[in-house]
Order: structure tokens, then C-alpha cells, then sequence
């Protein structure tokens, strides 16, 4: 392990780690006695640590240039340590008097999700009450949304919008220099508008146990934990459409990413990578995440956090308490934080090939049809592969394995045996798939989803727990395609974008 180590980030693990002395000097200022040590080499004195640290946050902003003076920012706060930091550096940044004073307008948004993970009422109340006192302190709006408010989303969520094409980074410097002319105006009006919208969302009963009933119908932890997060986006992206926010902030450090990438990889996430884990993730269109806090370790940011006090609240997740081996996000995690151990360049190796992904957007897939993007996480579908792939060869099997014989003799309109539920009896009829059950079964589902998702589809035993906003948009695709296919005899060859 230290070769491969080395190879790539050179020394750190084999050579002997110098133990922290009491009078070391900082690194930066050379005056002070250190305070802390980051990595072996980097010790820092409180005050420049705490300018490294903000400085950080602003150089991440001004590097990628895609948040716009004025622009209405939806800052994602989970409670934990990254997120809470992140909140304090956007306060920090736009509080300050320099000319790198930040200028977007803020919102915060916690997601509620302790009906997902079996909290009591009460414990959720009191989370809540502490991040209110913290969200209040901060006089941004902010939007408190649970989590069984799924179950009252528009189909409108899964349809990625296209967005405004003139943002790209010629246009960021117009706006900042128009920004600095008019400064002084506009700074008022935002201040008394951000007075305006304070959200806590109340859920109802019903909702309640619907959403009990959609986690107990995931039969492993890694689907729960891969659908709590699906949904997560979902609200966190309709609070922002509907509130006119822009770009969302989402507060997961260096080393959070190392895990993400590696689990999204095992989740069979290969192909979304890139928006998963870089920067900023456009998947939606209109409103783009980003992840400012990327490049933080998350010792800095516990660090950071207990010198300067800034408050979070521990809020219990589906993983805690959970053994090492409970899912495959939990296991990639402790593999992570294990190898980091030993290993102090583990997790800034695996975060730089991070930086290096990239996705390639198939041709066919650039037209802004929402046919072409998963329904769930409404990344590109990387299903349409090749027949030659081992995707195909696995499809073929697995159909082999489900089709009965007398249905592969049924000469039907073609999707037919797709569509069936596959229990036989009445199948040709159509008395088993129209009258019996809803008119969306499984494989319907699958085939409007990524490869990942399927797998999450796949451990669900039924998926009439779905909220509606899924599976009505999934209705009204299927039909499409139906539709589709009914005509594609009298359409041309080239027409594939002519509805
Ligand atoms: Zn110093
Ligand atoms: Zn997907």
C-alpha cells in the first residue's frame, strides 16, 4: 500500500511522522507558536489558521466563477460539522468589508429526515428547535422541509429544465463589475427580502406512515440509504424552483467525497461521477448544485470547528449505530477512514482523481427530452449500451430466467412480455396485468432508469410505496414511449426529436 502511496503523492507514509512539539512555529506568520498541525508539515497559529481556513472557502468560490452576484443561494445544512461550517464561511464571507466580500443572497434548508429513520416525534422537535435557535441567529430565511413532504411533490421535480446558456465565465465578470457600480441599492433591498420567507413545513399523519411504509419496503440498507438521498435532492431541488434559488450549497468535505466516489463506484454509479462528486452538478438545469466545502478535510473542518465554536447538532441517521458491514456506503466508509489512519494520503488521492472526471455526454442524450434521464436521480440513462457489453449479457439473462415459455411463443405487440408481471396465469389475456395490478409494475419502472438506480429498484418489494410525484411521471413516459413505438412505422429515420 505505501508503494502505490508513494507513486502517487510521494513520502508522507513511510517516512516517520514527527511527533506535534509544543514549540513548533506556525508555518505561515513564523511569529507564533503553532496551535494546531493539519498535515506533518502544515502547523498553523490560531489567527492564520483561521484566515487559511476562510480563504478557502472564497478561493473555491472565485475559482469556479459559477455563483453570480445577487444570486439567490440555497445553502444545504444537515446539522453535522461540514455543513454548519459551511454555513459560518458563507456568514463569514458576506459579512466582511473587503472587496472579496461574497455577494449572493443566502437561504438555508434542513431536511427533516428522522421519519426515515425511525425517530420519535419528540427527538425530531428538539433537533429542530436547536437548528432553528443556529438558522435564526444567522437572519437568512430558511426553509425547515420533512421528509414526508415527498409525498406531496409535483411530477414537475424529475423533469430537468434547460438552463440559461449565456452563464458562462465572460458574463460572471460583466455581472461583478455591474454588481460593484450599484452596490450600495441593491444591498438594501436584499436585506429587507430575506426578511421575508421563514418555512417550517408540517406534515400529516398519513404522509407519516407512508413514508414508514416506503423505508420498510427497501429491504437493504444501501437501497434506504440510496433512496433517502434520492428524495433528499428532490426536495432540497423543488424548495429551491419554487422559492427562485438558483444554486444550492451542499456542505460535503474532501474526505466525505473520498467515500462518495468510492461507494458510488461499487453502487454501480460509474457514469454520473462526475456530477456526483465535482464541483458543481448541472444535472437539473435550472438549478445547479455545488460543493464549496470540497476541498476541506474533515479534520479541518472539526478543527476549525471547535476553535471557533461554531454550533452543529447531532442529528442520528439510518447508519448510526449500524455495524461497520451494514451497507455499502457504511463499509466504503470505514475502509476510507481505516486506510486514512495509517495512511494520511488516502483520502486527498482518491479526492484528486475526483477532480479529474469528467462526463461524456452521448450525442443522442444532449437533446434536453427528459426520455434520455433517469427518473430517479435524472442523471443520463447509461443503460442503452452496446449488445456486446456485460450489461447486455446480464439483461439477457436475467430475462431468459424470467420469460416462461408460453409467453415467448405469444406472438403480442411487442413490449408485451416486458410489461407482464411475470406471475403467469391470465398473463395472455390481460386479465393478470390490467385488471389485478396498477397499470406501473417493476419492469416498467426499470426501464426508465439508470443502471444504479435499477439496483436500488430491485431491492424494493413493492412499488406501490413509491410517492406519486414518481410514479405518475413514470405513467406518463411509459405512455410516451408507448406511443412512440405505435407510430415509429410512420416516422422518418432522423426524426427522433419531432414530438
Ligand atoms: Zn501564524
Ligand atoms: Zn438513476
Amino acid at each position: 500500500m505505501c508503494q502505490v502511496d508513494e507513486e502517487y503523492n510521494g513520502l508522507e507514509c513511510n517516512q516517520k511522522i514527527p511527533l506535534p512539539t509544543l514549540n513548533r512555529k506556525c508555518m505561515k506568520c513564523k511569529e507564533e507558536t503553532a496551535s494546531l498541525i493539519i498535515r506533518v508539515s502544515d502547523a498553523f497559529c490560531r489567527s492564520c489558521f483561521k484566515e487559511y481556513f476562510i480563504h478557502k472557502f472564497r478561493a473555491m468560490l472565485g475559482k469556479n466563477r459559477v455563483i453570480f452576484p445577487q444570486e439567490k443561494v440555497l445553502v444545504a445544512v444537515s446539522g453535522g460539522a461540514a455543513s454548519c461550517a459551511m454555513l459560518s464561511q458563507v456568514q463569514e464571507g458576506l459579512s466582511q468589508d473587503t472587496p472579496k466580500k461574497l455577494r449572493f443572497v443566502p437561504g438555508i434548508i434542513y431536511i427533516d429526515e428522522g421519519g426515515a429513520c425511525g425517530q420519535s416525534s419528540e427527538e425530531r422537535q428538539r433537533s429542530v428547535a436547536q437548528l432553528k435557535s443556529i438558522f435564526t441567529e444567522t437572519g437568512f430565511p430558511y426553509f425547515i422541509v420533512p421528509l414526508e413532504l415527498v409525498f406531496s411533490l409535483p411530477t414537475s421535480v424529475l423533469v430537468p429544465l434547460s438552463s440559461d446558456p449565456d452563464r458562462s465565465n465572460p458574463i460572471y465578470k460583466l455581472a461583478v463589475d455591474q454588481y460593484i457600480k450599484q452596490n450600495l441599492v441593491e444591498e438594501t433591498t436584499a436585506g429587507a427580502m430575506s426578511q421575508l420567507s421563514i418555512q417550517d413545513s408540517l406534515y400529516s399523519p398519513e404522509h407519516k406512515l407512508a413514508l414508514e411504509r416506503l423505508f420498510a419496503s427497501l429491504k437493504t440498507l444501501t437501497a434506504k440509504e440510496d433512496m433517502l438521498q434520492t428524495l433528499r435532492q428532490h426536495l432540497i431541488l423543488h424548495t429551491a424552483r419554487v422559492n427562485g434559488y438558483s444554486k444550492v450549497m451542499m456542505g460535503e468535505s474532501c474526505s466525505r467525497l473520498a467515500v462518495k466516489l468510492l461507494s458510488k463506484i461499487t453502487l454501480g454509479r460509474g457514469a454520473a461521477l462526475a456530477s456526483d462528486t465535482g464541483f458543481s452538478d448541472p444535472r437539473y438545469g435550472d438549478v445547479v448544485i455545488t460543493r464549496p466545502m470540497r476541498d476541506y478535510s474533515s479534520k479541518e473542518i472539526a478543527l476549525y470547528s471547535r476553535m471557533f465554536n461554531v454550533p452543529s447538532v447531532f442529528i442520528s441517521g439510518l447508519d448510526t449505530k449500524t455495524h461497520d458491514k451494514a451497507s455499502i456506503q457504511r463499509l466504503t466508509e470505514s475502509f476510507v477512514t481505516n486506510l486514512q489512519a495509517d495512511f494520511p494520503s488516502t483520502v486527498s488521492t482518491i479526492y484528486r482523481t475526483s477532480e479529474k472526471l469528467h462526463t461524456v455526454i452521448p450525442a443522442q442524450s444532449q437533446t434536453s427530452e427528459s426520455t434520455s434521464k433517469c427518473l430517479l436521480c435524472l442523471c443520463a440513462i447509461d443503460t442503452e449500451v452496446d449488445k456486446a457489453s456485460a450489461f447486455h449479457a446480464t439483461l439477457v439473462s436475467e430475462q431468459l430466467s424470467q420469460i416462461r415459455p408460453q409467453e415467448m411463443s405469444h406472438a403480442a405487440p411487442a413490449m408485451s412480455a416486458d410489461q407482464c408481471c411475470g406471475e403467469g396465469q391470465g398473463c395472455e389475456t390481460g386479465g393478470c396485468c390490467s385488471s389485478k395490478h396498477r397499470s406501473l409494475n417493476h419492469q416498467d419502472l426499470k426501464a426508465l432508469l439508470c443502471y444504479s438506480c435499477r439496483l436500488t429498484l430491485k431491492d424494493m418489494e413493492t412499488i406501490d410505496t413509491l410517492p406519486p410525484y414518481i410514479t405518475t411521471e413514470a405513467e406518463k413516459r411509459q405512455k410516451r414511449s408507448h406511443m412512440k413505438l405505435e407510430i415509429s412505422e410512420f416516422l422518418l429515420e432522423d426524426g427522433d426529436d419531432g414530438d
